[in-house]
């Protein structure tokens, strides 16, 4: 089981140094709002369960329109301050049950690396909070000349990851009658350990029209699509459980094999392997390894999608077709769609499910075995 985590969003902003209409979360870059990119980049992460977003006065049809159908979990109107929006996020996030964990994000950061959260979420099994930082390259000179260690600052972005029972207690311990620059400073006033993790360039706020321009630049070149192919056929055998896109299915057969045989699954893996150029679900899980024997085949997909976060890889597409005879896949198409989904992280329209017959030909026509295949596509950072 893992721990919820929740991410939390903070879309507040009014002004707009960065010129343009209105203000920056909702201004597009390659055709979508700066917020929906923010979105798109938490909700890729296979850890985080749900996103809840704070917006601005008045800002919750444009915050909705600009997010199309993206699965959030709540859009709430912030504060004047940032740290009242974050603190109203807590505080709805803790009504609606709570969460172990929670990453707290600007919107103005929309291209935020799988691998930053990663770092992030390492962290929070040793310390309470966890914040990315940049060295700092340029030299530092004060407004009266002096030279500045630079080596003694770091540069602090977001996300910022807490336990969140600790960062709620440090935002209700707050003396309201001061500001905070950000909320580990909130949670080191406790005496607690915020542990510094590594950042990333991509992260840098966007901030000025020439922000704007770059990202719009980088984007545009800046990913290529790759698409991947899987196969896989298993044996349709009696006193066998029938798993199939994810779900069990009635059946007087199930399908065998050393894991509970998913083909569905498996073709999707190795789709996911193929688009990275990673191999083949054999080689990251041997049949011969008695650990996968029985083995629930999500836990392979969910492996196959945290190599593409690793790659700071975003899937955008699966089409899955499966080959059988019977069971009829009709009925169960759009759990397994729901179900694909729900472990890859992805909206379910990017899941699509099809099945087709053999005319009773070859060995699914003659009900031996089901046969799937699978193709994923993907975004990946273009490197060469
Ligand atoms: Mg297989």
């Amino acid at each position: 089981m893992t721990e919820k985590t929740v991410a939390l969003l903070v879309a507040a902003g009014q002004g707009s140094r960065a010129g343009g209409d209105g203000p920056k979360q909702f201004r597009l870059v390659a055709g979508q709002a700066v917020l929906a990119h923010a979105v798109d980049a938490l909700a890729a992460h296979p850890a985080i369960d749900s996103i809840v977003i704070a917006v601005g006065a008045g800002q919750q049809a444009a915050a909705r329109a600009a997010l199309v159908d993206r699965p959030v979990a709540a859009i709430i109107e912030g504060a004047d301050s940032r740290r009242g929006s974050v603190r109203a996020g807590l505080e709805r996030i803790a009504a609606d049950g709570g969460a172990a964990r929670i990453l707290i994000h600007d919107a103005a950061r929309p291209f935020l690396p799988l691998a930053v959260i990663d770092r992030l979420l390492n962290a929070l099994d040793q310390a309470p909070g966890a914040i990315p930082t940049l060295p700092v390259a340029d030299t530092l000179v004060s407004h009266s000349g002096e030279v500045i260690d630079r080596n003694a600052l770091v540069r602090v972005q977001t996300p910022q990851a807490f336990r969140f029972d600790a960062i709620l207690a440090a935002h209700r311990l707050w003396d309201d009658s001061r500001e905070a620059t950000d909320d580990a400073q909130m949670l080191k006033a406790q005496g607690t350990t915020v542990m510094l993790v590594a950042g990333d360039e991509r992260l840098e706020k966007l901030t000025y029209p020439q922000d704007f321009a770059r990202a719009e630049a980088q984007l545009g070149a800046g990913r290529s699509i790759r698409v991947g192919m899987g196969y896989d056929v298993h044996r349709l055998a009696e006193k066998e459980e029938l798993w199939l896109g994810g779900i069990q299915i009635p059946h007087d057969r199930g399908l065998s094999g050393h894991s509970d045989a998913d083909v569905a699954l498996h073709a999707i893996v190795d789709a996911l392997l193929g688009a990275l150029a990673e191999g083949d679900i054999g080689s990251h899980f041997p049949p011969t390894d008695p650990q996968w024997r029985g083995a629930a085949s999500f836990r392979f997909m969910e492996y196959a999608a945290e190599r593409v976060a690793k790659r700071d890889g975003l899937i955008e597409h699966i089409d899955l077709t499966l080959i059988c005879e019977a069971p009829k896949i009709g009925p169960h198409r759009d759990a397994m769609r729901a179900r694909i989904a729900e472990i890859l992280h992805l909206p379910v329209e990017r899941v699509s499910v099809k099945a087709t017959t053999t005319e009773r030909l070859g060995f699914a026509g003659r009900r031996e075995g089901i046969a799937a295949q699978a193709v994923a596509t993907l975004s990946l950072p273009a490197l060469f």
